[in-house]
């Protein structure tokens, strides 16, 4: 890795004659200030390659590598010379600014096609060594590690080219016997057909009538009996509503953000304000959009993804006692918005959701004794209530796999279990695709982002997401929608029909 920065020092004052003071503390500098961070017995570090005089700023160049990038090392001589000059003639420096910074660095593969990237002046290759001109940046900026993050992403965005169309790694860990279909038929359809449901009032949403909402808040009660109450879980009841900079620090900005339904206030609540807005909506009978864009503001959160990101919120910067551990909370009021555009299909893939999401916070042997407490206790309902053909796998993204950030390097503590049932409707049991009807997962990465601590040990933490719709759609592709054909565990559980609405 080389970093050469161009770059001004602007003083508070003339350094006319200084120059020779300024000189003093730069080489002294080179030897020593721009060494630090450098292992012990190496070579390298940050080094002035020349300095010119100006009447209130010197120009400078620093060659660098990875042990002291130029970036900070101008950071430090900035800090340095201005404590020096202060004292010495009461002259601060200003600010720094870049005249040409270059940082060239290798990446784990040659790109495939052209790399864009803002802040930046351009990005050449040559194999899989990239070239990068960083554009002009503040110093707040460079002190804010913007490099650092370039770099980071100009490698991420290489590897994506490569990683495109490859799946995620799946391993099978466990498979249900199989078990006799009711039926081949898809239940979105035939529910709607029979009036148990509808298809919302906009898109990728339902509307559940008597019938099978109360199929779906049998699912959640099963949930909550069988597996989190008896696993300790307290009920929490979270805000549906989510800030960006809690999706900056999980990571849902940066990962999902075109999947995210964007949430606008009122610009004000003023009746003044809105008096022509009325007016059209009395008149015109419509929204007039040109008044509505002036009233309302840019979104500043959204609807909820998952519940997990809030429980966390919560816990920001807190120490949790030791016999609060492990910390296990569920929410099971705010339901999930999703933009799944061509995706969309039947209640299993919409764009508005109900999940109950367990969230549990604890040390690495807590929460690997209570993984397997709670995939017992699916296996209890999955197998003795809802009677399913379902299986288990341990999935990893693919990009995980390759960068080193998942299981394979810190062991199998971190990692997710997906939950699969087999769909009848979609064909043959071995070619079709099943549907993951929940999830199982344990992190390192949201405690340390939220900084949630223990008296003692390293926290962890973990989330699984119960999908009150895709258990109900995986039900009854295999059990259909005749009661008396369901099996008894749940039938009991569901107890009478509803009366249900006749329409004519
Ligand atoms: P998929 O790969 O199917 O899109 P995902 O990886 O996006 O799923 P997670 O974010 O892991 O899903 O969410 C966990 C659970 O939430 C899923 O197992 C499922 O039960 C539910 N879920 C996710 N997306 C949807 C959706 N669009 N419609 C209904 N349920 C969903
Ligand atoms: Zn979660
Ligand atoms: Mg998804």
């Amino acid at each position: 890795m080389i970093f050469e920065l161009e770059c001004y020092l602007r003083f508070s004052g003339t350094i006319a004659d200084k120059e020779e003071f300024i000189s003093d503390l730069l080489s002294e500098a080179d030897d020593d200030l721009l060494k630090r961070g450098v292992p012990h017995g190496m070579e390298g570090g940050a080094s002035i390659d020349y300095v010119e005089f100006h009447e209130d700023n010197i120009k400078l160049k620093l060659i660098s590598d990875r042990y002291v990038r130029a970036h900070d090392a101008v950071l430090r001589l900035k800090k340095m010379l201005s404590q020096n000059m202060g004292k010495e003639f009461h002259i601060g420096v200003r600010g720094v600014e870049i005249g040409s910074y270059v940082v060239e660095f290798k990446c784990d593969h040659e790109p495939m096609e052209d790399i864009d990237l803002p802040f930046t002046n351009d990005i050449e290759f040559k194999g899989d060594i990239c070239i990068l001109n960083v554009g002009e940046l503040s110093h707040e900026q460079l002190a804010n590690n913007y490099v650092d993050r370039m770099i980071n992403r100009v490698k991420e965005k290489v590897n994506a080219q490569h990683y495109e169309g490859k799946k995620e790694q799946w391993n099978l860990i466990w498979r249900s016997q199989q078990k006799k279909m009711v039926w081949d038929k898809d239940p979105t359809e035939e529910m709607e057909k029979r009036g148990w449901l509808m298809k919302g009032p906009t898109k990728g949403k339902w509307f559940y009538r008597p019938e099978a909402a109360k199929i779906l808040r049998t699912m959640e009660r099963i949930a909550i009996e069988e597996v989190l109450k008896p696993s300790g879980f307290q009920e929490i009841i979270e805000s549906m509503m989510v800030p960006f900079d809690v999706w900056i620090d999980t990571g849902h900005m940066e990962g999902v953000p075109n999947e995210m339904y964007y949430v606008s206030e009122p610009v004000t609540r003023d009746p003044e304000e809105w008096e022509r807005f009325i007016d059209h909506v009395k008149i015109a009978k419509e929204v007039p959009m040109d008044l509505f864009k002036e009233l309302v503001s840019e979104p500043k959160s959204g609807i909820c993804y998952a519940q997990c990101p809030v429980v966390y919120w919560s816990l920001r910067n807190q120490t949790i006692a030791d016999d609060s551990l492990p910390l296990l909370v569920y929410d099971k009021t705010s339901p999930s918005a999703r933009y799944e555009s061509g995706g969309r299909h039947g209640i299993e893939r919409v764009d508005e959701f109900h999940r109950i999401e367990p969230v549990y916070i604890g040390t690495k042997d807590q929460l690997m004794k209570l993984k397997e407490d709670m995939i017992d206790r699916y296996k209890h309902v999955f197998e003795d209530i809802l009677e399913l053909e379902w299986r288990m796998a341990e999935v990893e993204p693919f990009y995980l796999q390759q960068s080193g950030g998942g299981t394979a390097e810190e062991g199998t503590e971190e990692g997710t279990v997906d939950f699969e049932a087999y769909l009848p409707y979609r064909g043959d049991r071995e070619e079709s695709e099943w549907l993951e009807f929940q999830n199982l997962s344990i992190f390192r990465k949201y405690t340390k982002a939220f900084n949630i601590k223990s008296q003692t040990k390293e926290l962890y933490s973990g989330c699984s997401g119960i999908g009150l719709e895709r258990w109900t759609a995986a039900f009854l592709a295999q059990k259909g929608l005749e009661p008396s054909k369901w099996p008894k565990g749940f039938k009991e559980r569901y107890g009478e029909p509803p009366k249900g609405l006749k329409l004519l």
